[in-house]
């Protein structure tokens, strides 16, 4: 496990995926009911933006530097924000980016439950110490793919699964089908948010073809590209694919990706792609 996550804190990818995983989120909290969330490749849960690793890239700079710099945010935006505010995140130059399980985190009432896979030792025993005075988080220093077998379906029957690999391996694209297949196969009810680079389309096109053919019912794919141009060595763009995305997110997200494809664009191919892979 070489990857990572301090060196893309903040980054493009982290702003699509967070401010989807925020509305996401909200969708849960208007019905009273409590929700499970699960983060099954968690991370560290806080990047310090002045480390060697965010500054080695830079990559915040153009992600959330870009988007806490604009007078006037997209209205989507709002609850992802918010929680990065809450969260010490906000002005032009940010000092500090909080990952999924703070934003979640932040989001829940009482009575909602978060659990957390993340396998590096460091990011875990990070987590372990946010965490730890917390009654509503669990920290599980294992594999996310199990956890989708051992944690679903979950006793409140309502809430959202976050699956946010590093892509290390060939085999991920792969594990994480497998893995989308078996946990809805055990819980059809719940979000499932999937996180995917976009490097080779080719890959990630493959990818995308096989849930079109044979992935559950009720799939959409939101996809943000940053750049037209191709280059199989660094992200062109990021994907996610969510099955049972709340009603109203499929227009909410075409109009967002569009706003953040302007704002974040790398050259002039940038561009949001929101399709439904099964409806
Ligand atoms: N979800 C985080 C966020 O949005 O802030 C970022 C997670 S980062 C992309 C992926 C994380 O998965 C890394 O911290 C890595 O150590 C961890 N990891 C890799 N393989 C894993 C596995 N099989 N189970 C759990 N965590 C894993």
């Amino acid at each position: 496990m070489n990857y990572r996550h301090a060196y893309h804190a903040g980054n493009f990818a982290d702003v699509m995926k967070h401010a989807t995983l925020t509305l996401a989120l909200e969708h849960l909290k208007q019905k009273e009911k409590p929700f499970f969330a699960l983060d099954t490749h968690a991370g560290a849960g806080m990047t310090d933006l002045g480390g060697i690793e965010a500054q080695k890239t830079g990559e915040f700079r153009d992600g959330i530097a870009r988007v806490l710099a604009h007078a006037a945010p997209h209205e989507a935006l709002a609850p992802y924000l918010a929680a990065l505010k809450a969260l010490g995140c906000e002005g032009e130059s940010p000092t500090r980016y909080p990952g999924s399980p703070l934003i979640a985190r932040h989001l829940m009432r009482e009575g909602d439950r978060l659990s957390l896979c993340e396998l590096h030792p460091d990011d875990a025993a990070a987590l372990r110490a946010l965490f730890r005075r917390d009654p509503q988080t669990r920290v599980h220093e294992s594999d996310g793919y199990a956890a989708l077998k051992a944690m679903l379906p979950p006793r409140e029957r309502r809430g959202l699964v976050l699956i946010d690999p590093p892509y290390e391996g060939r085999d991920e694209f792969e594990r994480v089908a497998a893995g989308i297949a078996e946990a809805t196969a055990r819980w059809a009810g719940g979000t499932y948010i999937v996180w995917y680079p976009v490097k080779d389309p080719s890959v990630s096109g493959a990818f995308l073809d096989r849930l079109e053919r044979e992935g559950p019912a009720k799939t959409l794919m939101a996809e943000l590209y940053i750049r037209g141009s191709e280059d199989p060595s660094r992200l062109s763009g990021s994907g996610l694919v969510i099955v049972n995305p709340p009603w109203t997110l499929p227009e909410r997200l075409t109009s967002l990706f569009d706003w953040l494809a302007d704002v974040l664009a790398q050259d002039p191919g940038a561009r949001g792609r929101v399709e439904w892979l099964q409806k």
